[in-house]
């Protein structure tokens, strides 16, 4: 069984783990797995979230995989010594996709507004045409028909089920429902990745992705997020402040 070593970058734990691993513990937790295992993504803006919500801290804590989501995350963690790429959010749903073509899992895609959950839908079978998407429902499903759509997912009996709603309200649906959930053994929080398989947002292209600018490319995409990604440099200072205490110590003795 994958249990991937957990380490913390500040303050804030995450999973040394590479998109392989990942999904193979899909594979072996959907296969022998008595309850949903949780797949949510860290960086640096979440450090932030998690600093203000006691309640995020705490479901955070209990995850399956905390994956390294944010090149940031990234650098800390080879900082400190760990050999890791980038596990994106968006690229490991879209693998874990693929797995469960091949493998014929049940997938239910629930969030995002209906034309985006839609059409996220009908991209991801064109792609894989075996892909079994055995149920959807928007993001935008009222608390007194939240009964309607756990029924409606328990019906579908859907091994993978993607919760796109953002955060922290992914993570809030999460621990309010899972427990209610028959079938679902992966759970993965996948925040906007629906839009950027629409292509409402689109995401950096490769060259861009590989140079690890994707945070600025989805700055010029949104500029409205300016002040959600100012906290990428407060990241920056804080993890070296962290890297040089050491020395700050050793030259006090
Ligand atoms: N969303 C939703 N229901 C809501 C609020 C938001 O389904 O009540 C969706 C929204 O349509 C978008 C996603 O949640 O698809 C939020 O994406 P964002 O990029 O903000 O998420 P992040 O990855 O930054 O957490």
């Amino acid at each position: 069984m994958i249990i991937p070593k957990r380490i913390h970058v500040l303050d804030t734990a995450v999973d040394c783990i590479n998109i392989t691993d990942a999904l193979k513990y899909v594979d072996q937790h959907i296969r022998t797995g008595n309850k949903a295992g949780t797949i949510l993504a860290v960086n640096p803006e979440k450090i932030y979230a998690l600093r203000q919500s006691r309640f995020l801290r705490d479901f955070f804590t209990k995850a399956a995989i905390l994956i390294p989501d944010g090149i940031g995350i990234v650098f800390a963690m080879r900082i400190k010594g760990y050999r890791l790429e980038r596990v994106a959010g968006a690229d490991l749903m879209q693998q874990i996709c693929a797995q469960a073509e091949n493998r014929g899992y049940r997938i239910f895609i629930y969030g995002a507004t209906e034309g985006v959950n839609r059409g996220a839908a009908e991209r991801l079978r064109e792609r894989h045409p075996a892909i079994k998407i055995v149920g959807r429902a928007n993001g935008y499903v009222k608390d007194e028909d939240m009964d309607a759509l756990v029924a409606q997912i328990n019906e579908s009996k859907a091994e993978i089920l993607f919760v796109a709603l953002g955060s922290p309200r992914q993570e809030e649906w999460m621990s309010k429902y899972l427990d209610q959930l028959e079938s679902v053994k992966i759970c993965q929080g996948i925040g906007g990745t629906l839009d950027t398989i629409v292509g409402t947002v689109k995401r950096a292209p490769l060259f861009m992705q590989r140079l690890n600018l994707e945070w600025f490319y989805r700055l010029l995409q949104q500029p409205t997020r300016v002040r959600r990604q100012v906290k990428l440099l407060q990241f920056v200072w804080e993890v070296g402040v962290d890297l040089l205490k050491p020395l700050i110590r050793s030259s006090h003795k």
